[in-house]
């Protein structure tokens, strides 16, 4: 499992810094979003350190993936009884202010499209 000690999420990964956490397993570490958007703003993280998403163009291992998605569908139909949205944003022009791959599974109330 690779790791970077300078990574935000990485350090909440290993417990160095505190989270709000939902759901670990040996792919991934879900926790509550400090800054949340929605009642239920949850992050789901790798626990292997991955910076975009971009990284997983045709080299991803297939069973980290899988199980990203799956731990997302996990917390959507836990916290979503109405539905819930899944992003994830990659680079400057979606707004990506942490580099460690991470999907927002937000719930709780209506939601607009398109996205701003
Ligand atoms: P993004 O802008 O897509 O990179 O999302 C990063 C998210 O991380 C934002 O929604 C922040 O509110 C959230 N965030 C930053 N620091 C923490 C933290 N220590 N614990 C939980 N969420 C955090």
């Amino acid at each position: 499992m690779t790791s970077d000690p300078s990574c935000l999420f990485c350090k909440i990964v290993a417990g160095v810094l505190p989270s709000d956490e939902v759901l670990r397993d040996d792919h991934v570490v879900a926790f509550r979003d400090l800054h949340p958007v929605a009642p239920t703003h949850i992050l789901v993280v790798p626990t292997t350190h991955v910076a975009h998403l971009s990284e997983f163009a045709g080299s991803a291992d297939p069973e980290a993936c899988a199980r990203l998605l799956a731990a997302a569908a996990e917390l959507g139909t836990r916290f979503g009884a109405h539905g819930y949205r899944v992003v994830t944003n990659e680079g400057p022009d979606a707004g990506q202010s942490v580099h460690h791959l991470h999907l927002h599974v937000l719930a709780g109330r209506p939601m607009s499209w398109p996205p701003g």
